[in-house]
């Protein structure tokens, strides 16, 4: 498997109006990794998120997405390039039946007979509550809900923001040894995490990311470690 890496910042810059708030950060995620993202609150991992999905924009730096710059793609181009996102809170529409909810993805070209097979294989238990409104589901399954749309898209990457926000550790932990199961079929996988414990599992590295910088980036325990103890007072 090559190593190079598969989607990279170098140097990107990006902010909201005229307040930078990313420094230049640097990341790269090699094919079927799974890089956490780590940092307290507000060191700018939502960002970086949304600039790799193409939903912000990058003011200067380079975004590489196999080799080629793709600063300035939207987020449909980048979409059909493999790049699939699931927001922090799910991106779920609480109003909508499961059904439904796959049903908007269908947008992406994807049959919907295609997306129920894959989400109702992986998560029986979202086939049992096909007609069921989305927002009546646990978290866990809300979760299990927002992958599924994913996934029936075939990405090369996922794009991950907060997965255990809300969620019981157990379920948690759950939900986790999936995307582990998908890094492990070849999807790459960029993670931002608070809760750094969760991913630590299935994390092939890690980055730090303060203030708007990838301070560090190495192996995941030790990361977590550094963060535990010096930024969140563990
Ligand atoms: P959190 O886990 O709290 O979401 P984060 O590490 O994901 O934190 P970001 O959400 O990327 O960090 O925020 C980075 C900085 O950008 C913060 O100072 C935040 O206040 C600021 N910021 C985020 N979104 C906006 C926005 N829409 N307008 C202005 N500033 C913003």
């Amino acid at each position: 498997m090559s190593t190079e890496p598969l989607l990279e910042l170098s140097g990107v810059r990006a902010g909201y109006g005229s307040i930078e708030v990313l420094h230049g950060v640097d990341i790269a995620l090699p094919p079927g990794a799974v890089v956490a993202l780590l940092g307290p609150n507000g060191g700018g991992k939502t960002t970086t998120l949304k600039v790799c999905s193409g939903i912000h924009p990058v003011s200067s730096g380079e975004f590489r997405l196999g080799g080629h710059v793709v600063n300035g793609a939207s987020a449909a181009e980048l979409a059909r390039l493999g790049i699939c996102s699931i927001p922090e809170g799910r991106g779920v529409f609480p109003n909508l039946t499961v059904r439904e909810n796959l049903w908007i993805a269908t947008g992406t070209g994807v049959s919907l007979a295609e997306l129920e097979d894959v989400a109702y294989t992986r998560f029986p238990i979202l086939g049992e509550r096909r007609t069921q409104l989305a927002g009546s589901m646990s978290g866990g399954e809300q979760q299990m809900l927002a992958l599924s749309r994913a996934l029936g898209t075939n990405p090369t990457v996922l794009l991950l923001d907060e997965l255990s926000m809300g969620l019981a550790p157990r379920i948690v932990s759950q939900i986790y040894d999936i995307v582990g199961e998908l890094a492990a079929e070849g999807v790459s996988i960029l993670v931002a995490e608070q809760f750094a414990r969760a991913v630590l599992p299935i994390a092939t590295s890690a980055a730090l990311m303060l203030q708007g910088r990838v301070v560090r980036t190495g192996d995941p325990a030790e990361i977590e470690e550094e963060l535990s103890t010096s930024y969140l007072g563990g």
